[in-house]
């Protein structure tokens, strides 16, 4: 089924101009891109980005981490997108993801793993409004 999905190319790939590798990967995959912007996260937007991780005890590191530069949010577009990029992006631990995957390429921390991915259908939903509400994705 064809489905969308929201990534973001985290600020340690901005960084180390990892950008263009991940878009290359990540279409050589299949992904069709639908909508893509640069954008430097505030940090409300982060908190709210990552508000079901808020008990978590990485959650201010993680806000932090997610505001120290620029950040590419990205929507895609391909058959089964949600669970597909999860396979691509690999473990969120880096040292755990399969040979291959963009964080194991390109990741290097379990904080600072190169790339977010949505992790279900309605997350991917509210995931993708969250950065282009009311776009008219084609
Ligand atoms: P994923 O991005 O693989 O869906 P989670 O949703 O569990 O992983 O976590 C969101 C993000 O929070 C991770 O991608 C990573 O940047 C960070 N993170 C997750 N677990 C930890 C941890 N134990 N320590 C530090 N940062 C973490
Ligand atoms: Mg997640």
């Amino acid at each position: 089924m064809i489905e969308r999905t929201l990534t973001i190319i985290k600020p340690d790939s901005v960084e180390k101009k990892n950008t263009g590798a991940i878009i290359a990967h990540l279409e050589k995959e299949g992904f069709e891109i639908l909508a893509a912007r640069m954008t430097h996260l505030t940090v409300a937007q982060a908190q709210a980005f990552y508000e079901v991780h808020k008990e978590r005890p990485f959650y201010n590191d993680l806000v932090a981490y997610m505001t120290s530069g620029p950040v590419w949010p990205m929507c895609l577009q391909r058959d089964d997108a949600i669970a597909y990029l999860r396979k691509v992006m690999g473990a969120t631990n880096p040292a755990e993801a399969e040979p291959g995957t963009i964080r194991a390429l390109y990741g290097e921390s379990i904080e600072r793993n190169a790339i977010h991915g949505s992790d279900s259908p309605d997350n991917a939903a509210k995931e993708i409004a969250f950065f282009f509400p009311g776009a008219d994705l084609v």
